[in-house]
């Protein structure tokens, strides 16, 4: 292919880190504690409802904004957890993925040249939508190695271009779930700046401890410029179905939607109703995984600290960080680069989540969504690494 013939707008475009590393991860035999997905399946009613919706010939295109009974059932969940109120009418957009929904509400109100605060590190998808409608990115920290929002930061960046705040909690890749008192902030920010918010809550049920998940759009002044983004892919342990939503007014939805359209024009027909049937009836599933996540996630910071390792306890997420200079390498890239010929383990380092490169250099990131069986594996491999 000719240089030239290649767009603008995609010039930073590349292979996604976790496509990169899954394929290292197969082509190496390694195992895969870099891109995020469990490796056990969601309830066995949810499967079976997928099957039965197959065999029942519900194979061809769905409505656009997604089937009524899943639409109402997002807004029942939102309803049920949060005492957020949307009408699945015209508030509730279905899409493929939040991937999608994040990609259709960025191009909706991101013009060329505005701006879109986001949390430093990025999930990555952030920066390519924001790309693709021109729109600049701009970062607040959410630095090592306490990993706290850059508050002062955060009023620093608004400034006359600023359109949108994209706010990801519980936060890829640091775990960190946001405070009442840091959402609180936020929101001022946002009413006072008259910014649109694209909220991506693809973990508000992977939360453990006491954290709790608030959604922005119930603080004061925030539903009606808010965008909720969510999914099923982590919540049911779907997340090769791509069934995601997005809920706001009428108006906001109204544009996603006219994107929408022309992405992906419907998502997933016989997954829509086995989402629906899990958003209904799996609450006590998802209580059960959340538990069993934490567990995972003690197991897998044990065995980390067990070589050395300090690993950051994450609030919310699968995923945990950890400094890798213990281990003899200043350099996360470096890292992970070395982990799947050394030892056989695929990681992902934060640095590919950063404008600010310096702050992510020596932290990785490991997917605690496995088996003890494969973590433990993992770690006594990691335990005979040598750089
Ligand atoms: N946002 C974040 C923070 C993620 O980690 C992911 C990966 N699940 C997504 C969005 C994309 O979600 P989906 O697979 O539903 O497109
Ligand atoms: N969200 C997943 C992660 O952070 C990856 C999804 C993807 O491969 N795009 O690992």
């Amino acid at each position: 292919m000719s240089t030239a013939w290649k767009a603008s707008r995609v010039a930073s475009s590349a292979p996604t880190i976790f496509a990169e590393m899954s394929a290292l991860a197969v082509r190496t035999g390694s195992i895969n504690l870099g891109q995020g997905f469990p490796d056990t399946d969601g309830p066995d009613f949810m499967l079976a409802e997928a099957r039965r919706a197959i065999a029942d010939g519900i194979n061809q295109y769905p409505p656009g904004r997604g089937i009524e009974e899943l639409r109402r059932a997002v807004a029942d969940h939102a309803r049920r957890h949060y005492a957020l109120d949307y009408d699945h009418e015209t508030e509730v957009l279905i899409t493929t993925g939040a991937t999608e929904a994040l990609a259709a509400a960025i191009l909706a109100f991101v013009d060329p040249g505005d701006e879109v605060i986001a949390l430093e590190p990025f999930y990555d998808s952030y920066a390519a939508a924001i790309e693709l409608a021109g729109g600049v990115r701009v970062g607040v920290g959410v630095f090592g190695p306490d990993f706290r929002l850059d508050t002062e930061q955060l009023r620093a960046a608004i400034g006359p271009r600023t359109k949108a705040l994209l706010i990801n909690s519980p936060h890829n890749p640091t775990g960190v779930v946001l405070d009442t008192d840091e959402l609180g902030l936020i929101a001022r920010l946002a009413v006072e700046h008259d910014l649109v918010v694209i909220t991506d809550e693809v973990y508000e049920h992977l939360i453990y401890d006491d954290a709790q998940h608030l959604p922005l759009s119930t603080l004061p002044g925030m539903r009606e410029r808010t965008v909720r983004i969510s999914s099923s892919g982590k919540t049911f342990s779907a997340t090769g179905w791509k069934i995601g939503w997005a809920m706001a007014p009428a108006e906001l939805i109204t544009e996603v939607t006219a994107v929408k359209q022309f992405l992906t024009y419907v998502s997933g027909a016989p997954f829509q109703p086995a989402i629906t049937k899990a958003l209904n009836e799996g609450d006590a599933w998802v209580a059960g995984l959340r538990q069993e996540l934490q567990d995972k996630r003690d197991h897998l910071a044990e065995g980390l600290r067990g070589i050395g390792l300090d690993p950051v306890i994450p609030r919310g997420t699968y995923f945990m960080t950890t400094d890798v200079r213990p281990l003899g390498y200043t350099d996360g890239v470096e890292f992970c680069r070395d982990l799947p010929g050394h030892c056989g383990i695929v990681a992902i380092p934060h640095q590919v989540f950063y404008d600010d490169v310096e702050a992510g250099r020596p932290y990785v990131r490991w997917a605690f969504c496995k088996s003890a069986r494969v973590m433990d594996e993992a770690v006594t491999r990691l335990r005979h690494f040598t750089p």
